[in-house]
């Protein structure tokens, strides 16, 4: 009898994988972030990474981080990948699901997780763990009830070429 394989990607490197790949799409040249969201029954409901709104083009806008006008900086036109998984979902509601995300979401990413009725979130990187931002998003997702969960990294390193 043939065994099946036995080094097939577990659901958390699968779908972890998934949020780091989609955040190679960002043009962003300081941030990548990818964001994906699972159902309950581990099927992949949607996907986003950070960048600018349809139509808006990454030649035109800015990706500087600082400036003295804000109009010439990032921030007023990104969208996070957290928020773009979100809306880039064509099916009805998120409810129930979880969210794997390659950084810890910002506070107004965290108001959207929680609105759509997403009850979990996974993340890698805490690089912004002591920034007000995160603190907060920490103290919605309390209150909330969204629980969130340090992604424990196998050490796993995959390379193909595409
Ligand atoms: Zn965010």
């Amino acid at each position: 009898m043939t065994l099946k394989r036995k080094d097939y990607l577990s659901w958390d490197e699968y779908f972890m994988g998934v949020a780091y790949l989609a955040g190679m799409r960002s043009k962003d040249p300081n941030t990548q972030v990818g964001a994906c969201i699972v159902s309950e029954e581990n099927k992949i409901l949607s996907i986003g990474y950070n960048g600018f709104p349809i139509g808006c083009s990454d030649d035109i806008f800015p990706w500087a981080r600082d400036g003295e006008n804000s109009l010439e900086t990032k921030y007023l036109y990104t969208t996070h990948s957290e928020l773009n998984a979100i809306l880039n979902y064509p099916g009805g509601s998120l409810k129930g699901a979880k969210m794997y995300v390659t950084l810890f979401p910002c506070n107004e990413c965290a108001k959207a997780i929680i609105q759509a009725g997403i009850k979990e979130v996974i993340y890698d990187s805490d690089k912004y763990g002591d920034t007000p931002a995160v603190i907060a998003s920490k103290k919605m997702f309390d209150a909330a009830n969204v629980k969130f969960t340090r992604y424990e990294r196998s050490g796993r390193s995959i390379e193909f070429e595409l």
